[in-house]
């Protein structure tokens, strides 16, 4: 730390990304990345922007708002895009905690939102999982405090019905809850709908998981056009061309697109359950999943242990040293090829260890 930073930051912890090694070519399982490359649109689209790149990009992004207004079914004043759904979270925290409002979620959830409150100063409610690794929709009910919830939740994969989140927004309309739908496209049910019947609800969604944009970095804020609007003049207030023009038309291509993605989606969702399934054949317990990714653990390894023999086999994928799933892997959904190479390689591992079924 250098001697010029502002004490408030003096214990911030950032969030740490899953690693991106260059050492050698792995199987790449361990951010929840698309195995499926953007469609050939959407690269020519962005390559054809990439030359007016001396120019700034649309700060108000007039196009790929109407086209995600009409994905989305909503207007485009109930739509703020940005620079991946991490920056919508940013400004949800901005705008709707401070010091004597308190935002709620789950203890087990996505590694942000702690961040977030820390760096601005919000205290954190962390309210534990269910045993069973599921959120009780009671715990937040009338809780009279800014909420955020992945649905499904990350890392678990479990999800919650659109009835079950109305619960939670209805019991409190003065606060708002912010529905994370990063994995919403792998079976679960969106709330969007219910954007019109509560001004309370915000739900972020991305390009990152489904629409294979990880590296273009675009989400949206989705909500009544008062918390829209509120976003977006913090948005002006930190960075008004948050989405460059490449990712603009990148993402308007893919909305184009848009049946090319939602084939991949099915595909990641049958290679998911064919993994699921090989993975309980190898004694695992797998939580039913409804994102593009499984949350596993085994009797016969931990998950430290078998994150590191996954990864000297060049397979990689995510381990969380943190109570209650700490012997749990996080493994992303690929291509079957890619699912056959994790399968051989923990059916090896477990056979080298000599407790294996198989
Ligand atoms: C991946 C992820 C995000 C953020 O993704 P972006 O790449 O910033 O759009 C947000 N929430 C959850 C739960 C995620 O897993």
């Amino acid at each position: 730390m250098s001697r010029f930073l502002s004490k408030k930051h003096a214990s911030l912890v950032p969030y740490v990304p899953g690693e991106q090694p260059r050492d050698m070519q792995y199987v790449k399982l361990n951010t929840n990345e698309s195995p499926y490359p953007p469609s050939p649109a959407v690269i020519a689209a962005a390559a054809a922007e990439a030359g007016r790149m001396n120019l700034y990009c649309d700060p108000e992004c007039t196009e790929l708002r109407k086209k995600a207004a009409a994905l989305y079914g909503v207007r485009p004043e109930n739509i703020l895009p940005v620079n991946g759904s991490d920056e919508i979270l940013y400004l949800a925290f901005l705008a709707f905690g401070d010091e004597d409002h308190p935002i709620a979620f789950p203890d087990i959830s996505y590694g942000f939102y702690p961040v977030y409150a820390d760096l601005l100063h919000i205290p954190a409610h962390v309210v534990p999982l269910k045993k069973d690794l599921s959120i009780d929709p009671a715990d937040y009910r009338g809780l009279n405090e800014t909420i955020v919830l992945a649905n499904p939740n990350a890392p678990t994969g479990r999800a919650l019905s659109p009835e079950e989140v109305e619960s939670i927004v209805a019991s409190d309309p003065d606060r708002v809850v912010v529905i994370d739908e990063a994995y919403i496209d792998f079976g679960g049910v969106s709330c969007v709908p219910l954007i019109e019947k509560y001004e309370n609800l915000l739900v972020t969604q991305t390009f990152s998981k489904s629409r294979s944009l990880a590296g273009g970095r675009l989400g949206f804020g989705i909500g009544c056009e008062s918390l829209i609007r509120d976003l977006t003049t913090l948005k002006y207030s930190v960075n008004p061309y948050n989405v460059n023009r490449m990712t603009q038309a990148a993402g308007c291509a893919a909305i184009d697109d848009n049946d090319y993605y939602m084939e991949n989606a099915r595909t990641i969702i049958e290679t998911r359950e064919y993994t699921a399934r090989a993975l309980e054949e190898l004694g695992f317990t797998v939580l039913p999943s409804k994102a593009n990714f499984l949350f596993a653990e085994s009797p016969a390894i931990s998950g430290a242990d078998l994150y590191a023999a996954l990864k000297q086999r060049g397979v990689l994928v995510r381990h969380f040293a943190k109570d209650r799933i700490d012997n749990f892997t996080r493994i992303t959904v690929g291509t079957r090829e890619q699912m056959d190479i994790l399968l051989d390689n923990i059916r090896a591992i477990l056979n080298d260890k000599g407790g294996s079924p198989a």
